[in-house]
């Protein structure tokens, strides 16, 4: 159940029956050459598009710039709100879904620059809201999935692999390449990136990925979240 497509009375009906809401949020930031810059967008949005409809959930709208200040900031077609910005505005939406009764808020998120602000976000709110329990799910982070996948790398292995099931024509597979170098210790200003991070826009990993492997990532994370958003509106 998609918010885009309801009415406000069947926002109030279903309100009556539930009071949980996903809420897909990623980014528009460089993925290599191999792949689009709506790669994290993509993928959280079909997450939770598929957890919405296996559950009967609603489904906000997806926040699809995300904090990508970081590295590939660095790169061609990222853009970017600061993490100040999508802190504030994650605070807007969680608020305007509190005024009308939502009460569960179940983050599916493909983007790792977006957790910090996410976090923020729940922590400003918690302290007013009432009777609200809030859930963040970084698939690539759930442990569920280390044994299909040991690598939480950018552009990489299993972004690839998703891609590969959920949208084969955007990856442009001809392009696929690695690169492993070991990163630093620290954080990198912009200008040093491409020298001591990342010169491909992969970070860390090789795109030798499969869509039966996309296939097997996707349903795992459906099930982790599904997991996630039960526990959630039991109290746990
Ligand atoms: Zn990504």
């Amino acid at each position: 159940m998609e918010l885009l497509k309801m009415t406000t009375k069947e926002v109030k009906e279903y309100l009556q029956r539930r009071k949980t809401v996903i809420i897909p949020i990623g980014a528009t930031e460089e993925h290599s050459d191999a792949l689009p810059l709506g790669t994290d967008t993509f993928t959280a949005e079909s997450i939770a598009m598929e957890v919405g409809k296996r559950t009967g959930t609603v489904v906000a709208p997806t926040i699809s710039v995300g904090n990508c200040l970081s590295v590939t900031y660095a790169f061609p077609g990222t853009l970017s709100l600061s993490p100040q910005t999508l802190t504030l505005l994650i605070e807007d939406y969680l608020k305007s879904l509190y005024k009308d009764g939502f009460r569960n808020f179940l983050f599916v998120n493909g983007h790792g620059g977006n957790i910090a602000p996410i976090r923020c976000a729940i922590d400003t709110v918690s302290v007013t809201f009432k009777e609200s329990r809030f859930a963040v799910g970084s698939w690539w982070l759930f442990k569920e999935l280390k044994d299909l996948y040991d690598n939480a790398g950018h552009a990489g292995r299993g972004e690839v692999s998703i891609m590969l099931y959920l949208y084969p024509s955007l990856v442009h597979k001809e392009l696929f390449t690695e690169e492993k170098r070991e990163l630093p210790p620290y954080y990198v200003s912009l200008d040093l990136v491409k020298n001591e991070v990342t010169q491909t826009g992969i970070i860390n990993d090789t795109q030798k990925g499969s869509a039966e492997l996309g296939k097997k990532l996707f349903e795992k994370s459906i099930a982790v979240y599904i997991g996630i958003l039960e526990k959630m509106e039991h109290g746990s």
